[in-house]
């Protein structure tokens, strides 16, 4: 009989990244996923580390993610140290680029947007902008910095952050796929397995990204769905781009500093289902705004296309903390935000789990909100 501390469903960014948390405070842990480790939404994610909102809905959530960003140097190194992998971390700003409609006033509303939220916003003027980016398109009419703004390679950093938790101690189930959690009661007592066979643990931390909702008896309290992005990698032999670009329609991610540069262009938000096709029209879509954005990318070479598929809710806000079963908790629901997200939500869940408090007051993202919404 397999027994754990706690049995954590989903080996993405989530799973890898709360157990390695958990292992580190000397617990037993099990993460369990049914195909190989860390090949979903983490594996697909562009990497920017943005607390700021893309959209009023997201505005929640700011607090989580600037408490997770000021944790993220500290997280770096200590899957870098444990896994003997370096993950790509890079600090110094993206920059919003603004090329329609009234600039000036666009750019006054997200500078008071951004204060008000306690994040660093700066205008900048254009001739800096093209300073620190040369290759910027010529029709930007105003620009934004948002100097604490990071950016992560997230599949380098999921490397890492298994090869942290194996060298802690914990058990890497791959090819293990749930099918319920297995309860007595009022507790969950461990999870069963698409084999039949039962793997027990005083606490299961739910973690299946998009999935969780299929997990038999986690779907009233995760109903979690999938949102396709897809997402570009072009090889460039131009100016090399030093920031995180965005703009409405896009944005472009370097990778290092070098020419050659490898530089990943995102993204569509899609329901499409847990189909993880690459269309013509999405990546029609995505070109287009990365070259409005730095022309000399059309001369770039394609070197990869992807999709991944985003852990979406109703409310586009993660789901995180306890269900109302004992020994049951759940971090999926991340959206658009996983890979930055991931330090705070490692750090809430351990605590709840070890002291069955948290530092932070999680209680919007609560699973339960859903049971009273019904
Ligand atoms: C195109 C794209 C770009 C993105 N860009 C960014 C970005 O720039 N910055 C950012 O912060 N976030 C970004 N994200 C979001 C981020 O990638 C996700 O929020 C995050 O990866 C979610 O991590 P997760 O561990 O919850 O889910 P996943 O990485 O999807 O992992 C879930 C795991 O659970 C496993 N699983 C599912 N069902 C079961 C089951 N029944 N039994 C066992 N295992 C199961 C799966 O196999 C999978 O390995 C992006 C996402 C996409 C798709």
């Amino acid at each position: 009989m397999k027994t754990f501390d706690v049995a954590i469903i989903g080996g993405g960014i989530m799973g890898g990244s709360i157990a390695f948390d958990l292992a580190k405070r000397n617990l037993r842990v099990a993460v369990l996923d049914r195909q190989e480790m860390m090949h979903e939404a983490s594996w697909a994610a562009a990497g920017m580390l943005s607390p700021a909102p893309h959209h009023p809905t997201d505005i929640p959530l700011v607090p989580l993610g600037r408490a997770s960003l000021a944790m993220y140097s500290k997280f770096v190194s200590a899957v870098e140290n444990a896994s003997g992998i370096r993950t790509g971390y890079r600090t110094g700003g993206a920059v919003i680029v603004i090329s329609n409609g009234d600039a000036e006033r666009e750019i006054g509303k997200m500078v008071d947007l951004h204060r008000s939220l306690g994040l660093s916003c700066e205008p900048l003027p254009l001739d800096k902008a093209r300073n620190m980016e040369p290759a910027l398109t010529q029709d930007a009419r105003a620009t934004v910095l948002l100097p604490d703004e990071c950016s992560i390679e997230p599949r380098v950093l999921a490397a890492a952050i298994l090869g942290a938790a194996t060298a802690t101690g914990v058990k890497l189930l791959p090819g293990t796929e749930v099918v319920s959690l297995a309860l007595d009661g009022k507790k969950c007592v461990g999870v069963k397995t698409a084999t039949g066979e039962t793997i027990h643990a005083s606490q299961v931390v739910v973690a299946a990204g998009c999935w969780s909702s299929q997990i038999s008896n986690a779907l009233p309290y995760a109903p979690t769905a999938p949102l396709r992005g897809q997402m570009i990698a072009l090889c460039h032999s131009g100016t090399p781009i030093r920031n995180v670009l965005r703009s409405e329609r896009g944005y472009i991610v370097p990778r290092g500093m070098s020419s050659p540069q490898t530089v990943i262009l995102g993204s569509t938000i899609e329901n499409a289902g847990y189909e993880k096709r690459v269309t013509s029209g999405g990546l029609e879509k995505i070109l287009s705004a990365a070259n409005a954005l730095v022309p000399e990318l059309a001369k770039a070479e394609v070197i990869e296309t992807w999709s991944g598929l985003r852990p979406g809710t109703p409310d586009q806000l993660p789901i995180l903390g306890p269900a109302d079963i004992d020994g049951l908790v759940f971090a999926t629901g991340h959206y658009r935000n996983g890979i930055l997200l991931a330090p705070i939500t490692a750090k809430l869940v351990s605590e709840w789990i070890i002291e069955k408090k948290t530092s932070m007051d999680w209680e919007a993202f609560s699973p339960l909100r859903f049971l009273r919404s019904n």
